[in-house]
């Protein structure tokens, strides 16, 4: 667990942003690994669910230098994925979208929708890129 401290500092990375969306956060903002931890679990199957025992496989990378802010909504989807594997989630949302949500489609045909197609930049990377242009 982060300390107050800690988590004060993470928050500030990108000034009170996600790390990957870029939107403001919000109460209750998640601590996301960059590279993934992977926290150790186990099936019960009493309580049908997964249990987690508090360790992971690489506790070393419980760092700050390795921990981003992040929205729940990115940090939920993200999960254990490295940031190739959430580039790539993240890019085949449109492809989902047009396939499996009727309501989206339906938006689509009435004009609300303008759908762009270009790679997946993450803010820190936009921020990042920003930085060393000013260096
Ligand atoms: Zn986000």
């Amino acid at each position: 667990m982060a300390s107050k401290k800690e988590r004060e500092l993470i928050f500030n990375k990108f000034g009170g942003k996600c790390a990957y969306c870029g939107c403001e956060l919000l109460k209750g903002w998640h601590i996301d690994e960059l590279k993934p931890i992977r926290r150790n679990r186990k099936w019960d199957r009493k309580k049908r669910k997964w249990l987690y025992d508090g360790t992971c496989k690489h506790p070393e990378r419980l760092h700050i230098d390795n921990q981003m802010p992040a929205c729940a909504s990115c940090n939920i989807n993200k999960h254990t994925l490295s940031l190739e594997e959430f580039r790539k989630l993240v890019g085949g949302f449109l492809t989902s979208l047009n396939r499996d949500s009727t309501q989206y489609k339906i938006a689509k045909r009435y004009g609300f929708i303008e759908e762009v197609v270009k790679p997946v930049i993450f803010y820190f990377e936009t921020v990042q890129s920003q930085q060393s242009e000013a260096n």
